[in-house]
């Protein structure tokens, strides 16, 4: 768990917390997550041999990313004796689901179950959150239990950092929601090339539980798999990674996954920064705007998005709005202004309706789209509400629920 030191050199500050856990894969592990590569190393180490390979792993690839299969049986391209040989060595598994609320508007949130490291003890839970709208919906997807850092006005912040998910239970949030979803093509259509906008899910956002960027080889091997035009194919525009500022995992996110990327800003001198993020003791908001001009890839038809959480009194005065416009100058930018969503024991609030609507307006008339949008789901969020007081856990769920409204524009 990080402290804070507030009277030490900036460079020195300790601002990362350390995993708690490792993750420990059980004696028969799942090969959902898997890339092309991890697949063809697991049918190696179950006497596949290397001339099959590629063609077996081309066959598993389909079942698994285009089918949704969870029966190795099913599996009617693969021979009956291969079927048998996986069958005993591995699964299909995706995390386990324990709850499910589904909203009149639509939006549904599974809670999911994850294994702890140490067998019998108390397992881990995330959530994930499907948010339909016209014409699109945007999986919210988590990618640790808790978070390295430890941003003021965020409740996964006050919490543990526990561990980082693998990247089969990162792609596993999709895999369940397509199976929840009913969004695998039928056996008929599965060997057609299918339109993307076909899909239920077609878009997800890393901004879940946790900061991708601190997971990054694993985020990465999950996002590549998630993206693969043969399989899950989400398209990588489709596909957006929330960052609080790891500078030096920014270009590494342009180059080697090539996703869209959103920034959490939330302030716009680095002093406040501090405070509200701070990993920006550590990575200041001059170099965190360099690294996103020089964001692979960036450009007026792929625009980063600054998110900007409301906090009353704090950080969304007039002339706050009008250094974000300046801030931003010369980057393709989009700005998504988050009104705050409280938790229990926070000092922040989130700002008046008519304070972000001024807020907005400076925004807007510098050209940034700002929506500010009407949460949806508002009836769950509601339940929730009514059992905040009996755990964190269900507060933390709707405040991902809210982020990931605000979200979807
Ligand atoms: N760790 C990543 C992604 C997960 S958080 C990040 O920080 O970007 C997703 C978004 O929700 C971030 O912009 C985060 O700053 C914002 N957020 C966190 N707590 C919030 C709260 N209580 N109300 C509104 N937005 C919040
Ligand atoms: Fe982690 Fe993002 Fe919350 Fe900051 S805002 S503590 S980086 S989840």
């Amino acid at each position: 768990m990080a402290t804070i030191v507030d009277t030490a050199p900036a460079s020195a500050l300790f601002v990362e917390k350390t995993p708690l856990e490792r993750y420990v894969a059980p004696d028969k592990p799942s090969l959902v997550g898997l890339s092309r590569a991890a697949l063809a190393e697991a049918l190696g180490g179950v006497g596949v041999p290397e001339r099959q390979r590629k063609m077996r792993v081309q066959q598993l690839w389909h079942w698994i990313y285009v089918r949704g299969t969870q029966d190795f049986d099913a599996m009617t391209s693969v021979s009956k004796e291969l079927r048998s040989v996986l069958d005993t060595h591995f699964t299909l598994a995706r995390p386990d689901v324990v709850a499910e609320q589904i909203s009149v508007d639509g939006t549904r949130k599974w809670l999911l179950r994850l294994p702890g490291e140490t067998p019998g003890e108390r397992p881990h839970e995330v959530e994930c959150v499907y948010i339909p709208d016209d014409g699109r919906a945007t999986l919210c997807v988590s990618s640790q239990v808790g978070c390295t850092l430890t941003c003021t006005f965020c409740h996964t912040g006050t919490q543990r950092l526990v561990r980082n998910l693998t990247p089969g239970e990162i792609v596993g949030q999709l895999m369940v929601a397509r199976d929840r979803l009913g969004d695998w093509p039928r056996a008929a259509e599965a060997s057609e090339p299918r339109a993307e906008d076909g899909r239920l899910v077609s878009n997800i956002v890393m901004m879940g539980m946790g900061e991708p960027l601190y997971n990054f080889e694993n985020v990465r091997d999950a996002l590549l798999v998630v993206a693969d035009g043969d399989g899950l194919s989400i398209s990588k525009r489709r596909i957006t990674l929330s960052t609080s500022g790891v500078v030096p995992n920014i270009s590494r996110t342009g180059a080697e996954i090539g996703v869209m990327l959103a920034v959490s800003l939330h302030a716009v001198r680095d002093e406040l920064r501090n405070e509200l993020v701070p990993l920006n003791r550590k990575y200041p908001i001059q170099q965190l705007l360099e690294a996103c001009r020089n964001y692979p890839g960036a450009s007026n038809a792929k625009r980063i998005t600054f998110e900007y959480v409301m906090l009353k009194g704090i950080n969304d005065s007039i002339d706050d709005a009008k250094a974000l416009v300046r801030l931003l100058k010369g980057i393709p930018a989009k700005i998504n202004l988050i009104p705050f969503n409280p938790w229990p024991g926070t000092k922040y609030e989130c700002s008046d309706w008519d304070q972000i609507e001024k807020f907005s307006e400076v925004v807007f008339n510098a050209g940034y789209a700002s929506p500010v949008r009407t949460p949806r789901g508002r009836d769950i969020l509601a339940a929730c509400g009514q059992l905040k007081s009996e755990t964190e856990k269900l507060s933390a769920r709707e405040r991902m629920a809210l982020r990931a409204m605000a979200m979807t524009e």
